[in-house]
């Protein structure tokens, strides 16, 4: 065990880089954090901050030498730095987890031929693929880049054969996946830590609303039968134990007619777990630092239903957000401001997390009610 006192590197600095940081200060560990901007998140509390690109790998080799463990933030870390380093030093998760999620097409035939449930898809190398995808998959669909896609970017609905041209155009003609569009009831997530030992503890179950492809909501417990609940548990247990991970994990997934289908693994903290950080007894970000430790699982337990709202770029349109009318009509509520500027309206600026609701509509009202005053 890498116990408190221990030094963790963590690679990227951004908001879940800099909510990694504040954990491990808070309990005694002292963080290294690279990242390329020297301004990031994380930049504001790391002990050491080394500022270096992604793909320098004597950069990463560096950090790991100044410290007992080295994790990430970020999934696009080539995986290739991840594999030079963890030869020598002690890094989780592994290079090869990062291997199969950074290409959708690995990502999906690995689910696939580990028998988890996912959208139909196929893969697309080649204009000569189109027609077959088409084929194999149907519409209305939806065509993803395999490399370097997120928050909805290098996505393009198909909604008949003659619209698969221009979506492989709009995408760069990467080689990519078309996969079935889901008409889904609820989209949800299960953020899980698993340890070396195989030891799996998963967050409740959480219900996220996107707006614009990105994370505008979530509420958790989600709203959905706790047979659901149970199936979700159960497909990324099973995913984590298949990839021998370990650290913190999200798995996100479309509830279609009561059927659980896995939309995509994220192999860090997630988003659709920083309701955690307020609401349960152990947040997800202390949870992956004990995980990557060796340190024994923290207490899941949440108290009762919580939101957690993402400030995006948007809510500072008309100006500062009305912080005053926040913290008034919600005494309880948790700010977690993420240090930028304002660039745009899609830039995630910071969240707010509502805990303690008797149930998972009132979590979600005050939610939705807070975002509607700051925005004023
Ligand atoms: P992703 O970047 O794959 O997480 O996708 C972003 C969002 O696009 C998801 O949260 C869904 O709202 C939507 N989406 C992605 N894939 C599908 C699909 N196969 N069917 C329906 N909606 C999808």
């Amino acid at each position: 065990m890498i116990g408190p006192g221990g030094t963790i590197g963590i690679l990227g600095g951004g908001q879940l880089g800099w909510m990694l940081a504040l954990e491990a200060q808070r309990m005694g560990y002292r963080t290294v954090v690279l990242d390329p901007a020297h301004d990031c998140s994380a930049a504001r509390i790391a002990d050491e901050p080394i500022v270096a690109s992604f793909d320098n790998e004597d950069a990463a080799r560096g950090l790991a030498g100044r410290c007992d463990a080295v994790t990430l933030e970020f999934e696009r870390i080539p995986h290739h730095v991840l594999a030079s380093i963890e030869k020598d030093f002690h890094v989780r998760p592994s290079s090869n987890v990062l291997r199969i999620i950074q290409d959708r097409v690995v990502q999906r035939s690995f689910l696939g031929d580990a028998g988890f449930p996912q959208p139909a898809f196929a893969r697309i190398e080649t204009a000569a693929d189109l027609d077959a995808a088409g084929g194999a998959v149907g519409f209305p669909s939806i065509m993803k880049s395999a490399r370097g896609g997120y928050d909805g970017k290098n996505q393009a609905r198909v909604n008949g054969a003659a619209d698969l041209a221009a979506a492989w155009e709009s995408i760069g003609h990467e080689h990519a996946i078309l996969e079935r569009f889901v008409r889904y009831q609820r989209e949800i997530s299960v953020v899980l830590a698993r340890t070396e030992d195989g030891d799996v503890r998963a967050f409740p179950v959480a219900e996220n609303e996107h707006r614009d492809h990105i994370l505008f909501l979530t509420v958790a417990p989600a709203r959905v039968p706790g047979s659901v609940q149970a199936r979700a548990v159960e497909i990324a247990t099973g995913v984590a134990h298949t990839l021998e991970y370990v650290g913190v994990m999200a798995v996100e997934m479309f509830v279609e007619d009561g059927e659980v289908l896995i939309n995509e693994i994220a192999p860090r903290v997630h988003n659709s777990g920083h309701y955690t950080f307020g609401a349960c007894a152990t947040s997800q970000f202390e949870q992956h630092l004990r995980a990557v430790c060796g340190v024994p699982l923290g207490d899941v337990w949440m108290p009762g239903p919580a939101a957690m709202l993402n400030l995006l770029g948007d809510v500072w349109e008309k100006g500062e957000p009305k912080w005053e009318r926040l913290f008034a009509e919600f005494p309880s509520a948790k700010l977690f401001l993420y240090g930028k500027e304002a660039t745009g309206p899609r830039r995630k600026m910071g969240h707010v997390t509502f805990a303690g609701y008797d149930t998972a509509d009132a979590a979600a009202v005050a939610a939705l009610r807070a975002y509607d005053l700051l925005k004023g």
